[in-house]
């Protein structure tokens, strides 16, 4: 079976719903067609090196800035009770909640704990669900992660994974990156290469405009270490459909 045929099968959802096979684009990873030099520059989010040398108040002063002259250009009268807050609250939601991700500040953190139960099976954490942006269009992209490791004698707490997955995707992003990212997150934090991620995202740039296509979605899958074999691999994907 094809990776995409394996994907597909763990959908049961979308078949329910009568999407086919075709709506569904798969992108699937595998370390050595990505390779490591790859993966070190294309999975990083593109940021200025001086990123974050304005402090989160300036920054949210300047975007309410621009954000309120683009309300004006479109027309709108910002004298009315309604819009007047609307530039401030826009420039804090970027930078305090949903591109909050963008800053290593605001990176969980975690700790490890031995693996006392000496549990040797693979840890699936399944249907995460999370709100990212496209960074193509600034529009919504909804989805859930699945994601699994194999201890190597360390383990993390349940919700540390939860929490890895909802910082990458409060940025700009495109799936296949944040796909990337989180899996390399995990393998470094875990120091296992055995990780495996799964999102599964509708991205509102293809509903909501452009084509306007309601049904689709897209499907990303990262696997590396163990979960290249093909067992190890079916025994995640049995798990999350
Ligand atoms: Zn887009």
């Amino acid at each position: 079976m094809k990776p995409n045929e394996i994907l597909w099968n763990t959908l049961p959802k979308q078949k329910e719903n009568g999407i086919k096979k075709e709506d569904v684009s798969y992108l699937v990873f595998q370390d050595d067609e990505i390779g490591d030099e790859h993966i070190s520059t294309s999975a990083e989010t593109p940021l200025l090196p001086d990123a974050f040398v304005m402090s989160d108040e300036t920054k949210i002063e300047k975007i309410a800035e621009h954000f309120r002259a683009i309300m004006e250009i479109l027309g709108l009268d910002l004298t009315d009770d309604s819009l007047r807050g609307t530039p401030y609250r826009v420039a804090k939601m970027y930078v305090k909640e949903i591109f909050s991700g963008l800053n290593p500040k605001n990176r969980p953190d975690i700790k490890l704990f031995q693996n006392k139960y000496k549990y040797n099976q693979m840890l699936v954490e399944k249907d995460i669900t999370f709100y990212s942006n496209c960074e193509h269009h600034f529009v919504p992209i909804i989805g859930k992660a699945h994601v699994a490791y194999i201890s190597n004698g360390k383990v993390i707490g349940l919700s540390k994974i939860n929490r890895i997955v909802q910082y990458y995707a409060k940025r700009p992003q495109v799936q296949e990156r944040l796909t990337v990212q989180i899996a390399q997150d995990l393998k470094k934090t875990l120091q296992t290469e055995d990780v495996a991620v799964v999102i599964d995202a509708k991205h509102l740039c293809v509903s909501m405009r452009g084509v306007e296509d309601i049904n689709s979605s897209t499907v990303t899958a990262y696997y590396s270490g163990k979960f290249q074999e093909e067992s190890y691999k079916n025994e995640f994907l049995q798990y999350i459909s």
